[in-house]
């Protein structure tokens, strides 16, 4: 069969199969419109224009519900894209001997299928590599943007969240490397910009099993949110829902089987997941190099 994503003369965005009899269109079907629904978050984003605050004031009309009767999920559980921002503070580059920084890099691109939620566990993939944890700031794009101006780009900020940029070392892709199922922990919940203040003075702390690794303030970012807001949309177009990780500070360290990870952001609470390496197998790729898991 051959299947075409198409819009109609009416504007309506439909699938169908082509035929010899022309296009037969399966949008109707139950399974179809289901796939298509966004998440609750990314309407709400759509819907608000990412000024979710503005909801604030008739709040007391919605119904309510205990957050111990509910199971968190990700802030936003599907983004169009999670964006990463390489080697952004400079004493992670001292820690990991590089030469280059953001200003050389620029960013790389996450799968959003690698995201979690608080209470989660990460999974190891191989029993014969180091995957390191990295704590980070996240931005939550709230409405389109595209070329945006550093001084306009808060403008574009839904909101923060906390988020662990979990990475296997090695000279493998990027894309690889922190893509894995599992490696993109983010929340408990997503903060709004005038709750949140500015975000040079928010604190970082990470912690394995109650050891504290990273302990940082995200005004020492090279980037900071707007800069890179601007550059990325100067790259690609973001949209509602949008992840941009800012990166992580010093203090990285290895992962392993049975640890515990805590991530505390100022004022955006405390996101906490496992680690397991049950199911983990022999890695396919070299890496380059020697990087087992090991502590220091
Ligand atoms: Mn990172």
């Amino acid at each position: 069969m051959k299947l075409l994503s198409f819009t109609t003369r009416e504007g309506a965005e439909a699938v169908g199969v082509l035929t010899a009899d022309g296009i037969r269109v399966l949008t109707d079907t139950p399974e179809a419109q289901s796939v298509r629904e966004l998440s609750p978050m990314r309407r709400l984003l759509k819907q608000t224009g990412g000024d979710i605050s503005r909801i604030q004031n008739g709040l007391s009309d919605y119904s309510r519900t205990d957050i111990e009767e509910v199971v968190l999920n990700v802030p936003v559980p599907d983004p169009t894209k999670i964006i990463g921002a390489p080697v952004n503070y400079a004493d992670h580059q001292n820690e990991m001997k590089q030469d280059l920084n953001i200003r050389s890099l620029g960013v790389f691109l996450k799968a959003p299928s690698s995201l979690l939620p608080a209470g989660g566990t990460i999974q190891l993939p191989y029993f014969d590599r180091q995957v390191d944890q990295e704590g980070e700031l996240a931005v939550v794009i709230g409405k389109r943007a595209s070329h945006v101006a550093p001084e306009k780009a808060s403008n574009f900020v839904a909101g923060f969240a906390a988020l662990l940029d979990i990475t296997m070392r090695g000279r493998e892709d990027r894309s690889t490397r922190k893509s894995f199922d599992t490696f993109t922990p983010m929340g408990p919940w997503l903060v709004t910009p005038d709750e949140v203040g500015a975000t040079e003075n928010l604190e970082l702390r990470c912690a394995v099993n109650n050891t504290l690794r990273q302990d940082a303030r995200v005004g020492d970012l090279m980037w900071g949110v707007t800069e890179l807001i601007s550059y990325v949309s100067s790259i690609m177009v973001l949209y509602p829902g949008d992840i941009i990780a800012t990166g992580t500070p010093a203090g990285v360290g290895p992962l392993l089987d049975g640890d515990n990870v805590s991530l505390e952001i100022t004022g955006l609470g405390r996101l906490e997941v496992n680690v397991t390496s049950s199911g983990a197998v022999e890695c396919p790729t070299s890496g380059g190099g020697e990087w087992l898991p090991s502590r220091d």
